[in-house]
């Protein structure tokens, strides 16, 4: 039975009831319980002697190794406190190419040699498990015979008990790699950018501070979402199978009122968000941040700042639980980057920056940014790595969903640009402009920059539209889209970023060496980093003509596609980047895109065979049963005698429908062919460019002459949830 969309409505309107008594939070203050389902440091010394606390402590922090005895007492001490919480199951916990997370469960029990019932966790067990991953997605890394995936411990990330039902299992995160040690996942890559970029800054810190000795990537991601009700879920089949409605005419009321950003927050929807707060703090999440935001039934959770791998790790988990604490509530939640059209997409805010273990934000300007030679060094740096690898950067971040966002007029464009606000823009023109790098220079220079007003006036001044900011203290990839595994941009990010840096410390050092004076050295670089980076500097709107034509002037690229944005990754510079940095090999970056390359075709495919089933099984019969009512109209009438001047209305809604009839359903075999003739193409990028070109055209004309009919049809008869039922009733 197609669910309707008449008893979802009804369902809807009965709810009430249920809410009221559903799910709410113990009287409890947060602290008393947040990472109570972490094997986090506090629990650990609970669980270990204090020697090999520290030991362990030694490996998280520096990287040390375990030896076979004390990885034992490690597993056995995991095991005890999974135990003593519930858990009967263990999972390696990882995150394949697909961007969502994967587990794969298996008991503490066993038997052992006397087949005595026992519960154990071996040392194997915690540290390299083989799940049967043939059918992750490999990109060509894995040939049949040795189609083997494993998996092995990371420690820098704590393991945790995930609670579904009364189910309780012991997670542990991992990496996921080939047998010959290929990385098929996105943390792999993301670890090793974290540590290139620490030891590059590391180094670059000692001109300013010789007690930094560790420099730790952070992330703090902001994550939008949608909520419908569960029952006008159901009666789509598009948000069912592709998590976005492939049709649906705007509601007469959209987001022009603006009334639904920061406006008060539903009960209902309040009382999800406390219930997936909760399974967050319990899980050591530390979301902070709630509100509405801009499109109707769209919200927003931001967690505080963390390292960029357990940021990333806490932000899969978090998709994790929304969908799955939204059912509890009979809601769904949409983490597709474009659910509805006419109304804003979701993003994820990457904020990024960098911290040194002695408490310092390298790009906190500070009030006095003038005599912060430091973090001009690390700021301008950035910008500069990003100039030089916007194209890259745009890759990171290309998907089929986040093609409605990035290029489709709406925030952020895809054209790459920084946007640093006035008050820094002024500081960097002085630098450039008034000042030669001679001696006297530099300290002109710095005697003006001192001049600088407060750098906090700028955080008001924030420029929506741009993909690459700077707010405050940290860059903000606003690119990201919704659903996107951090790690990729990331994974560049502290990449191109530590590149940058290395560069920048030959070249000081070279210039010290020739006998000058190191802080003109640096201020030097700093300004010819300044001159070469400036076409990247976009202070203005985004999202007009204007700028797509200076871009091109400036030689920025508007990687519109996702298939545009992807050969990026195989580009000679990107491979040379990725691997003389040893983070990626020429094979991964192959395998990586072809595996974004394949997954752009699936999603369109599927969404065209889902939009053909929906214009067949429901839109046409609709459409015919409407038009058949009106066409038995215009016979009786016409049979009582009444003049055809008098039937105009009749004959035009007739022959608008019937436009709408025949349209669409040409285009939707016509759409059929095109995806059977991309599906024969054999090489991922042609087809996915076929996709791209030839089949995506169609998805929106289909949509157009069916939004049509949405208008003309008898209420009664459309059978979809529409617009203003998904989004404005709660
Ligand atoms: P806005 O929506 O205005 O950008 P929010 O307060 O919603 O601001 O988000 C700010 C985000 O920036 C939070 O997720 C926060 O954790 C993060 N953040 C703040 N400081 C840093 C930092 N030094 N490094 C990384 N992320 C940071
Ligand atoms: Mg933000």
């Amino acid at each position: 039975m197609t669910y309707s969309r008449f008893t979802a409505l009804e369902q809807i309107a009965a709810r009430n009831s249920h809410f009221n008594e559903v799910l709410d939070v113990p009287g409890k203050r947060i602290s008393e319980f947040y990472g109570q389902n972490v094997f986090n440091e506090q629990t650990i010394k609970k669980y270990l002697t204090r020697d090999l606390y520290e030991e362990l402590s030694n490996t998280i922090h520096g990287g040390e190794e375990l030896d076979q005895s004390q990885l034992r007492i490690i597993a056995n001490a995991m095991k005890k406190w999974a135990m003593d919480k519930g858990a009967t199951h263990y999972a390696h916990w990882f995150q394949p190419l697909t961007g969502k997370t994967a587990e794969k469960h298996d008991s503490f029990f066993t038997l052992d040699s006397n087949d005595n019932p026992i519960e154990e966790f071996s040392v194997n067990a915690l540290t390299q498990q083989e799940p049967d991953g043939s059918s992750f997605p490999g990109g060509g890394l894995r040939s049949t015979f040795e189609a083997r995936g494993y998996t092995a411990w990371d420690p820098t990330s704590p393991a945790f008990i995930l609670e579904v039902g009364m189910g309780k299992t012991l997670c542990i995160p991992t990496i996921f790699v080939t047998y010959s040690g290929d990385s098929m996942d996105y943390k792999l890559p993301l670890l090793k950018s974290a540590s290139f970029l620490e030891n590059a800054a590391k180094e670059v810190c000692q001109y300013f501070d010789p007690n930094i000795t560790s420099v730790k990537t952070t992330l703090g991601w902001e994550q939008e979402y949608f909520l419908v009700d569960e029952a006008t879920f159901f009666a789509r089949p598009d948000l069912i199978l592709c998590g976005r409605t492939l049709v649906g005419k705007y509601a007469a009321k959209g987001q022009q009122l603006d009334d639904h950003y920061f406006g008060s927050i539903p009960e209902r929807v309040y009382k999800y968000m406390r219930d997936l707060e909760n399974e967050c703090h319990k899980l050591g999440i530390p979301v902070r941040t709630r509100h509405n935001e801009v499109g109707p039934g769209q919200y927003e959770l931001a967690p505080m700042y963390e390292e960029v791998n357990v940021a990333v790790d806490h932000n899969q988990l978090l998709m994790d639980l929304m969908d799955r604490v939204a059912r509890k509530h009979k809601l769904r939640v949409l983490l597709h980057e474009k659910p509805f059209e006419g109304v804003n997409g979701s993003g994820k805010h990457n904020n990024w920056s960098m911290s040194t273990n002695t408490g310092k934000n390298l790009l906190s300007p500070g009030k006095k940014p003038g005599r912060n030679l430091r973090f001009l060094t690390f700021f301008v740096s950035t910008i500069r790595a990003v100039w030089e690898h916007a194209d890259l950067l745009r890759a990171s971040v290309a998907s089929a969903g986040n093609d409605h966002r990035l290029g489709a007029n709406e925030a952020p464009p895809a054209i790459v640009s920084v946007f640093i606000g006035s008050t820094l823009k002024k500081v960097l023109d002085n630098i450039e402009n008034d000042i030669e790098a001679d001696e006297k220079g530099v300290q002109t220079v710095l005697n003006l920059l001192k001049k600088v007003p407060n750098l906090e006036l700028d955080n008001t001044d924030r420029n929506r539209t741009s993909p690459f900011a700077f707010t405050g203290n940290k860059f903000e990839v606003r690119m990201v889209g919704s659903t996107r595994n951090c790690a990729a941009p990331m994974t560049v990010l502290n990449t191109i970023v530590g590149n940058q840096l290395n560069k920048f410390r030959q070249a000081v050092d070279g210039a010290v060496e020739e006998g000058k004076d190191r802080d003109s050295a640096i201020l030097q670089e700093i300004k010819k980093y300044i001159r070469e980076s400036r076409p990247i500097l976009f202070e203005g709107d985004g999202y007009s003509d204007e700028w797509k034509e200076e871009a091109r002037k400036r030689g920025l690229n508007d990687l519109e596609s996702t298939p545009d944005a992807l050969p990026v990754y195989t580009r000679p510079s990107t491979v040379s980047l990725f691997e003389e940095n040893n983070i990626l090999t020429e094979r991964e970056l192959n395998a990586h895109q072809e595996v974004m390359l394949e997954n752009y075709s699936l999603n369109l495919q599927i969404e065209s065979r889902a939009l053909g089933e929906m214009i067949y099984n429901q839109i046409l019969p609709a459409a015919l049963k409407y038009q058949t009512a009106v066409a038995d109209n215009y016979k009786s009438l016409t049979k009582m005698g009444i003049d055809g001047e008098q039937l105009t209305a009749q004959r035009d809604i007739l022959e608008r429908l019937n436009n709408c009839i025949q349209k669409v359903a040409r285009e939707v075999k016509d759409m059929t062919e095109k995806r059977r003739s991309a599906n024969r193409i054999d090489d991922p990028k042609l087809r996915a460019e076929a996709y791209c070109r030839e089949v995506k055209p169609l998805l929106n004309s289909i949509r157009i002459c069916s939004d049509r009919l949405e208008y003309l049809i008898d209420d009664k008869e459309w059978p979809l949830a529409k617009y203003r039922e998904l989004m404005f009733i709660k």
